[in-house]
């Protein structure tokens, strides 16, 4: 696919390391932000900036979107597909991390003009900087052999949940889950710890090699330092969102763990709003 001209829409924290590794692989990436000052730095990188979504798609063999909201998704997609003659079938990665159900309302809505394929990511603004993303994808056989050359550009390993687009955001959204509640565990037992008087260092190498280790565990620095500077709209306000997303698709499911750890989270942006910077 090297050579092959990408249409990157959405140059945020994720999105703009992201275009830089394809333009870097040998991509001609045209990039579109509603954000001038991301479009500016996305130039820098080697990103060919265009005026706006469609005209980003214009001649490109495949769109990727890496916008923040599901609303904002949706928006973007509906108008670029309305913009396509019937039949053109081009190929859209949608990297943000979506409500399932909104992904597979959106594939069946642009059926035909666009062909959808959910590829959310996880490994943080780090992994998109070190190409580094685990990449949960979903989404018809062919165009999810067609994509994954691209995907291997931004990191890897690369899973296939299935073939209807939509499935990734469910591996997606658990990932979320299983990561907001290590989060509150580890803060919750690390006060318990310091309650008497052991160290979280101490704790923490001692946990990591018992059972109670976790990935938030073992970047715990890097964690405990977005939890300190917690405020809204941080990079953390991620989780939040994606919380939000996994009570609203809930489908029955018990989800009181989910709902406890977006309260710990609520509550600890709230303290970051009205602390001292
Ligand atoms: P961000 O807010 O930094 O970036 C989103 C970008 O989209 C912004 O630059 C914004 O200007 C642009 N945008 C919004 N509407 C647009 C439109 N209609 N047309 C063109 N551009 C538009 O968000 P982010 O941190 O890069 O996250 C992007 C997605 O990745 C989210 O869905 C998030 O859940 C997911 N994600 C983020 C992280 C993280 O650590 N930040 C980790 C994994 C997954």
């Amino acid at each position: 696919m090297t050579g092959q001209t990408v249409a990157w829409i959405g140059l945020g924290e994720m999105g703009l390391p992201m275009a830089g590794h394809l333009v870097r692989a040998g991509h001609r990436v045209v990039g579109f932000d509603i954000d001038a000052t991301r479009l500016e730095a996305a130039s820098a990188l080697g990103v060919e900036p265009a005026g706006s979504a469609a005209a980003a798609a214009a001649g490109a063999a495949l769109v990727v979107t890496m916008l923040r909201t599901g609303a904002q998704t949706e928006e973007l997609l509906t108008g670029l597909g309305a913009g396509l003659a019937p039949g053109s079938a081009i190929d859209v990665v949608v990297m943000s991390t979506l409500d399932p159900e909104l992904m597979q309302r959106l594939a069946a809505a642009v059926a035909g003009r666009l062909t959808l394929v959910d590829a959310p990511v996880s490994g943080g603004v780090r992994g998109a900087e070190e190409a580094t993303l685990a990449i949960m994808t979903a989404g018809p056989p062919d165009a999810l052999a067609r994509v994954r050359p691209l995907l291997e550009v931004l990191g890897g390993p690369i899973f296939e949940l299935g073939p209807v687009a939509g499935a990734g955001q469910a591996a997606k959204l658990a990932n979320q889950v299983m990561m907001a509640a290590a989060l509150s565990g580890t803060l919750e037992a690390l006060e318990l710890s310091r309650s008497y008087g052991v160290e979280d260092e101490a704790v923490c190498a001692a946990v990591a090699a018992g059972t109670g280790g976790s990935w938030v565990l073992d970047h715990w620095d890097w964690m405990r330092s977005l939890w300190e500077a917690y405020s809204p709209e941080n990079g953390f306000d991620i989780l939040v969102k994606d919380l939000h997303a996994v009570l609203e698709s809930a489908r029955g499911s018990d989800l009181r763990v989910t709902a406890l750890a977006l309260d710990r989270l609520l509550e600890a942006r709230e303290r970051g709003q009205t602390s001292p910077k």
